[in-house]
Formats: structure tokens, C-alpha cells, sequence
């Protein structure tokens, strides 16, 4: 049986390679939300001032977030945002367990049907232009929606689940790509100076894939297992298997990146920014740099199509 090094009781039932130490639920626990209070602290992502729209997907990193930034800051304002993006056999389950979340801790719960909303839903990018870049046309959606419905609520803030690994995946793609452009966004916090658009956090940046699991499962939370059906698995998951292979010849090697990114590359890529200019998208009036955001080009591609349809 291995010891608790926190404690040094109970058994241990949770290994984390990167800082040599395996600790009993408990004290896993009081690791857990001791680090992402820090990560809140340390990037100023929220304080008593704001109201925090947290982003529940139904998977086990939002859930785990919504529920750890409940038990951590219980008196600032929070409600849940959750998008039911019309996939059969899917949504309709990760909704649920949305509503049940945010039940078990206390929260409003506020739900965009995309289906009801604006009549389409991300099944039907199947039959469009779209199908082969599905994930990407949903991420649009998404980060639109989310944005509008937190703006709805009066949110100042708005936080998603993203993990280390989430996040480390991101980073190394946009390296490999040489895409200077999305770097200078991947932050912990992005901040906004638009009125049009809500400040977005990631308050579980810098914890492990494996740490937000056990967490959601030390709190009981339930959370949808299977991934989306639309998502392109295999290249995420041959990314994500790449990065596992670099931790295990250097445990921290996600923690070493996502510091070295984060603390000594990003201010050297801030330095030029601020001249890009924001316009007003002329459908919508949300903030672009085109003169048509992403979300209505979408959108009116896929009505263009329902309308032929129907001849
Ligand atoms: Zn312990
Ligand atoms: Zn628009």
C-alpha cells in the first residue's frame, strides 16, 4: 500500500508523475482547489465585483469547474451557461447532466437550444461545405453563442473548462504551425476592452487532464464519457498521445511548456499587439475583423440550404 505524502495516513489513490507524489482522495482534494484558487489569484480571472458565466458542457472539466468555483468562492455571482448543440443521441443527454450540476450546486442554469434559437443544429453542417471541418465550424458556434448568452446574462466574466492538456495540445499545434497569430491569444485569461465581448477564463489551465477526472469523480459529479460523435478523435488523440510519450521521459513537460509559453514568450508577443482593427459584423453587430462574422456566415450558409430544401 503507498502512503499519502501529504497526510501520511491514508492510502494514496492518485499518482501525479510531474510532482513525484501520490496522495489520498482527501488531501487530492484540498491539492486540487488550493491550485486552481491560486491560478484564479494569480491571473486576476474573477473577484467579488464580477458575475462569472461558467460554461457547462456536460463533459467532466466543466462540471468539475463549475463545481470547484462554487466550493472556492461561494459568495461571487455565477450562473451556467449551456449550449444544446442539436446532435442526436448526444445533446440531449449532456443537457441533463448540465441541469443536474447545476441543481446540485445552486446555480441558474441557462440553456441556448441552437435548434430553437436559430433553426439548425450542428448535425446539419453534415450535408454543407462544412462536414469536413465540423469541430471548427462548431468551435465558432460555440465560442459565439457562449459570448452572446454570457453578454444576455450581464456576465463580466466567462469561464470554460479547459485543462493543462487541453491547452498544451493547443499550444503545440499552433508552434508546429508556426501560427504566430493564435499564440498571442492562447492565454489563461483573455481580456477584452470590447463591450461586445465578455473577458474569458480558463480557471483549470494549469491542471491535468487526470487531476480534473479524479476531482469530478471525488465530488461524484456525473459527466458524459463518450466524446462528441463529430469529433476528429484520432488527430486529437494522436496529438495528445505524442505529448504523453514527451511526459514520460519528462514528467512536467506539460507544466514546463504551458510556464515557458505562458510567463516568458507571451509578454514578447503582446508587445506589437493592439493594432488589429475590430469592426461590427453588418448581420449581427457582433465584434469581427471581417465584415461578416464567422457565426453568420454559418448560419446563413446553412439557412440558404434548408430554404433549397424545401423546393
Ligand atoms: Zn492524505
Ligand atoms: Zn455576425
Amino acid at each position: 500500500m503507498v502512503i499519502c505524502a501529504a497526510c501520511k495516513k491514508a492510502e494514496a489513490e492518485i499518482r501525479l508523475d510531474y510532482a513525484k507524489r501520490s496522495l489520498c482522495r482527501d488531501c487530492f482534494t484540498l491539492f486540487f482547489e488550493r491550485k486552481v484558487r491560486n491560478a484564479v489569484l494569480k491571473y486576476h480571472m474573477f473577484s467579488v465585483k464580477d458575475k462569472v458565466a461558467v460554461a457547462v458542457s456536460g463533459g467532466k472539466d466543466s462540471g468539475a469547474l463549475l463545481a470547484v468555483l462554487k466550493r472556492l468562492f461561494p459568495r461571487v455571482e455565477m450562473v451556467a451557461v449551456h449550449l444544446n448543440l442539436g446532435i442526436e443521441g448526444y445533446s440531449d443527454g449532456c443537457e441533463e447532466i448540465a441541469k443536474k450540476i447545476a441543481k446540485a450546486y445552486d446555480i441558474e442554469l441557462i440553456v441556448c437550444n441552437l435548434r430553437k434559437a436559430y433553426g439548425f443544429s450542428i448535425s446539419d453542417f453534415r450535408k454543407t461545405r462544412f462536414s469536413r471541418k465540423i469541430c471548427a465550424s462548431c468551435g465558432v458556434v460555440k465560442r459565439y453563442l457562449l459570448n452572446k448568452t454570457a453578454l444576455e446574462v450581464d456576465a463580466t466574466k466567462l469561464a470554460t473548462g479547459h485543462n493543462l492538456d487541453d491547452f498544451v495540445g493547443v499550444l503545440f499545434n499552433h508552434y508546429v504551425h508556426g501560427d504566430v497569430e493564435q499564440l498571442k491569444r492562447l492565454l489563461p485569461v483573455n481580456v477584452s476592452h470590447n463591450p461586445k465581448m465578455v473577458t474569458r477564463i480558463k480557471p483549470l489551465c494549469e491542471m491535468t487532464e487526470k487531476e480534473t477526472r479524479y476531482y469530478a469523480d471525488c465530488m461524484g459529479l456525473p459527466y458524459k464519457s463518450h466524446a462528441c460523435p463529430f469529433v476528429h478523435q484520432r488527430r486529437l488523440e494522436k496529438r495528445q498521445r505524442l505529448l504523453d510519450k514527451l511526459s514520460e521521459v519528462m514528467p512536467n513537460f506539460r507544466h514546463v511548456f504551458f510556464k515557458s509559453h505562458v510567463k516568458r514568450l507571451q509578454p514578447a508577443l503582446q508587445v506589437e499587439e493592439e493594432a488589429v482593427s475590430v469592426r461590427e459584423c453588418t448581420r449581427c453587430g457582433m465584434p469581427t475583423s471581417g465584415e461578416v462574422c464567422s457565426f453568420c456566415k454559418i448560419v446563413s450558409t446553412l439557412t440558404k440550404r434548408k430554404r433549397l430544401e424545401k423546393f
